[in-house]
């Protein structure tokens, strides 16, 4: 139910977990966290309160300094810690809000072509389709893209790739998500208060865009794929 994400040069784990401390008022069952570590996705994920995922922190720290965190609010597949955000599959790692409307559809082509899943999540079919459209050689961008087109329903997404180092990919459909604009990083969350300790220059994506974040750029699509800027909220009400 929360979700937010980090492009930095240093690790980024703790301050995930404590940007979805700030999103704690929405309400979660589960939480987990995802870095990019030497080109290889790793994560831990806990049931109930944040404090099961700080105390696995303190006890695996992460040195990633790419990341994404998630606050769940299951709504398909019980709050475990195997239902638990992020998904990873084929070297992709994803977090998300919201509900998509057309997984079982999705689901039963994947599994018909010989994709196993894992979770009984509606979220998990994201990454499978995702990890299949870069096995068939689409670069990371044509493939959010194509994911994109497929999947219905509402959504707030973040999406990491291992062998895309410092990027993380967001899309809206409905539940909000913000860019946040700091100094040699850049973040995406759920709302601004999660950002507020980052940054204070907030832009909000609009249902249908996606975006592709680096440590200096946030490069932001509209629905056909058309470049787009979306106006800067500054969260101290500075003009
Ligand atoms: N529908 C997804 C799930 O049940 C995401 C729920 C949420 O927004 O936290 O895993």
């Amino acid at each position: 139910c929360g979700i937010i994400g980090i492009v930095s040069r240093d690790p980024v784990a703790e301050r995930l977990v404590d940007a979805l401390k700030r999103l704690e008022y929405r309400g979660y069952d589960s939480a987990g966290v995802a870095t990019i570590e030497d080109g290889r996705l790793t994560r831990l994920r806990a049931e109930g309160k944040l404090v099961n995922l700080q105390n696995k922190l303190k006890a695996e720290p992460r040195s990633g300094t790419t990341g994404i965190g998630h606050t769940r609010w299951a709504t398909h597949g019980a709050p475990t810690e195997g239902n638990a955000h992020p998904h990873f599959s084929g070297g992709v790692g994803v977090v998300h809000n919201g509900i998509i409307e057309n997984f079982a559809e999705i689901k039963r082509e994947l599994a018909a072509e010989g994709v196993s899943f894992e979770t009984q999540t509606d979220t998990e079919v994201v990454v499978q389709l995702l990890a299949k459209l870069r096995k068939e050689g689409l670069s990371h961008r044509h493939a959010m893209q194509a994911m994109l087109e497929r999947v219905t329903g509402a959504y707030a997404l973040a999406v990491i790739f291992e062998d895309l180092p410092a990027t993380i990919m967001g899309a809206r459909n409905g539940p909000p998500l913000a860019i946040g604009a700091g100094e040699g990083e850049m973040f995406l969350g759920s709302d601004a208060i999660a950002l507020s300790p980052f940054t204070d220059e907030v832009r909000y994506l609009e249902d249908g865009d996606w975006v592709v974040l680096t440590g200096s750029d946030a490069e932001i699509m509209d629905g056909e794929g058309q470049p787009v800027d979306r106006p800067i909220i500054r969260a101290t009400g500075k003009a």
